[in-house]
């Protein structure tokens, strides 16, 4: 028997779930997971965790986990060793490149896994393939938030830290259920409410718990934050309320700004938003008579046809009141994801190498060529939404999902799903047999976080370190490991014995980490990037000025047409976000028991005007038809919604998936599918 087998042991971990990123030592004997312990030295939580963090971990142990690699078999799949299965994958990879070229295949990594796993990614697609078809999920959720960021203020991270957000004045928070999705965060803002008196306004479609809870709570209609947002930034400008000083010393292009302005009026924001004229100005009120102001938000912003330009018009609001480079200011885009953060930071995006350094630019592509030893294409690569558009246009035919479960959480599974049908080559790389996997014609088993070593970075740009805990399960192996022996047997011998290796590397060439190594990141030291060569990290950002060159931010001019409605035959308005147990599709949270005795199964939240019209009661079974598709599930009735608004939580892998009645819209700016702007009907199935 091992030592670990023998003994208790105490590891330091970061939580696999949520971005806010905690940190604490699990304790472990064998396979057994005694309990989790966060530490007062906890960066992001101190001594909280929520439910996920403590108690959502048995998913590892779960006997579904796959073990060994999987090659398909006409309509099953056969267990075959690792080098079979990594030998047959390098020569289809090997043909397919040589037949069609580097772009007829794709890459997309995962932002569960670490960032050094993300990194060579990135380095399998352009090194070895010679591709910048590389991707991951925060093209779902995230990409718009960084997106308005890069426009108004050049990073596209949390401009502070939690500690800013639980420091501010104010906070308001935007599309965000941040109770639920980010507990330890949510619990922060509890806390200065409270105890400090910080005033919390809060917009969402939906009464949740942050809802109830907040000095002022608003429903503006699905869609239309960006126009209550302009409205409330001119109605400050035309009091004469914004910071003067602040604009001049620090932002570019005021006057066009406020000429883009002109069609944001009181009264056109109240007839699109539903908020009143009297409210709107409240608000603006509110905002300029504190001093400082944090804005955070989420999916409900994001994943919205408009999602770029909301973001945007968020930023645009914090320069025009000053709220930024101070403490207790600032954006606050709230990575869902535990590593959602990092894995576009450390390079799987189509346009940026790590460190959101441009592909087409071409001093940079110069240094990773010098370093790698090859050419790499100037041109960006296809995101992921481009990829499966491109493998139904017959562009693309080769795909490697890693830690994704792309069939489920990407909008519109039936034509993702068809998709993977087209496929001649289809590479899943997961813990499990997901549904993304069934399609595969190779699966190779991964690991879970427990069972490696590696980094995350959280919401707040902060690198943590996590250490193994557990022996890999199986035959099972980590995927920075797997990538290595791929790129080996396609002849680059990267030689990376750690992960500490691969972060040196990054940290070599991309001058945001060039001061991040595993030695100034051990037990729960941590480091906000940018990181610079002596170590020196970046809890606040902006202190020095705007990273562009003159050194200022800039005010970035929008418009606002509708996008989407509800109308006649499809009725309702479908939202979805998450619920505290679950995580995302449920992939591991519903392997937890823990956790599916606390929450079984999704459930459609209707409202009891909406039950009574429709004669239905709780527990009443309906189908949801979209444009799309249809979804079936159980009624739940809830003043939490109102009217016409149905809520369906995301995290649900069967019958009552949302992404069945999602479509191909995407927000115009980022290609982030449109999840929130579903129109459906309602069927009534059993009224119970
Ligand atoms: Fe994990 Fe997020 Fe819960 Fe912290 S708040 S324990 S990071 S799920």
């Amino acid at each position: 028997a091992s030592m670990r087998e023998e003994r208790i042991e105490k590891t330091k971990t970061v939580c696999t779930y949520c971005g806010v990123g905690c940190t604490f030592d699990v304790w472990t004997k064998d396979r057994k997971i005694l309990k989790v312990e966060p530490q007062q030295d906890s960066p992001a939580n101190g001594i909280s965790t929520c439910v996920k963090g403590k108690f959502g971990w048995d998913y590892v142990n779960s006997e579904e986990r796959l073990t060994k690699p999987l090659i398909r078999d006409g309509e099953s799949f056969v267990e075959v060793e690792w080098d079979v299965a990594l030998d047959y994958t390098a020569k289809r990879f090997s043909e397919i490149k040589a037949e069609k070229g580097a772009d007829a295949l794709g890459f997309i990594a995962s932002s569960k896994a670490t960032n050094e796993e993300s990194y060579v990614m990135q380095k399998l697609a352009r090194q070895v393939i010679g591709t910048n078809n590389v991707d991951n999920c925060s093209r779902y959720c995230q990409a718009p938030a960084t997106m308005g960021l890069f426009r108004t203020v050049g990073h596209g991270g949390d401009s502070g830290s939690i500690d800013d957000i639980a420091e501010a004045d104010m906070v308001i928070t935007i599309g965000s259920n941040t109770a639920e999705s980010h507990p330890v965060l949510a619990s922060r803002i509890k806390r200065s409410q409270k105890l400090f008196g910080q005033t919390l306004y809060v917009f969402d479609l939906r009464k949740h718990e942050m809802g109830q809870r907040a000095d002022r709570f608003f429903q503006p209609k699905s869609g239309t934050d960006l126009v209550w947002l302009s409205a409330v930034t001119k109605y400050i400008i035309d009091q004469g309320w914004e910071d003067r000083d602040f604009i001049n010393t620090w932002v570019n292009g005021f006057d066009d700004y406020k000429q883009s302005l002109e069609k944001f009026t009181l009264a056109y924001a109240e007839e699109l938003t539903g908020i009143s004229k009297e409210a709107l100005i409240e608000i603006a009120e509110q905002i300029v008579s504190v001093d400082k102001l944090a804005i955070c938000w989420a999916m409900g912003v994001t994943q919205h046809q408009l999602g770029s330009d909301t973001s945007t018009a968020i930023s645009n609001l914090l320069l025009i009141t000053g709220n930024y480079r101070r403490n207790g200011t600032g954006a606050y885009p709230l990575r869902g994801h535990n590593n959602v953060q990092g894995c576009s930071d450390f390079g799987s995006m189509p346009n940026f190498f790590p460190g959101y350094e441009k592909v087409a630019d071409d001093d940079v592509r110069k240094r990773y060529e010098d370093a790698w030893e090859v050419e790499i294409p100037a041109e960006p690569g296809k995101d992921n939404h481009e990829m499966i558009g491109a493998i139904h246009e017959g562009n693309l035919h080769s795909l490697y999902v890693l830690g994704e479960d792309t069939g489920i959480v990407d909008a519109n599974i039936h034509y993702v799903t068809a998709a993977f049908e087209k496929l001649e080559f289809f590479v899943v790389q997961d813990l499990f047999l997901t549904e993304t996997a069934k399609y595969a014609d190779v699966i190779l088993p991964a690991v879970p976080s427990l069972e490696k070593e590696g980094t995350f970075t959280n919401t707040e740009r902060r690198i943590q370190r996590l250490y193994k805990a557990l022996d890999t399960k199986g035959d099972s192996r980590p995927d920075y490991e797997i990538i290595t022996d791929l790129a080996g047997r396609l002849g680059y011998d990267w030689g990376y014995d750690h992960p500490a290796v691969i972060m040196d590397e990054a940290a070599s060439l991309a001058p945001l980490f060039a001061g991040v190594s595993y030695d100034r990141l051990t037990n729960y030291n941590s480091l906000q990037w940018p990181v610079a060569a002596d170590g020196t990290d970046t809890p606040l950002l902006y202190t020095d000025g705007f990273p562009f060159a003159d050194t200022k931010a800039r005010l970035y001019p929008l418009d606002y047409q509708l996008m989407y409605d509800t109308n006649h035959e499809y009725d309702l308005h479908v939202n979805n976000g998450r619920v505290l147990e679950h995580f995302h599709e449920g992939n591991m949270t519903y392997k937890s028991k823990g956790i599916t005795s606390k929450m079984p199964t999704a459930f459609i939240e209707v409202s009891p005007e909406l039950a009574e019209e429709r004669g239905i009661n709780e527990g009443a079974e309906v189908k949801l038809i979209s444009e799309a598709g249809e979804a079936t599930g159980l009624v739940h009735i809830t003043d939490r919604v109102s009217g016409r608004e149905l809520y369906l939580p995301l995290n649900d892998n069967g019958k009552t998936a949302v992404n069945y009645l999602t479509d191909n819209r995407v927000d115009k700016d980022s290609d982030t599918p449109a999840y929130k702007e579903i129109a459906v009907r309602m069927e009534v199935m059993k009224k119970k």
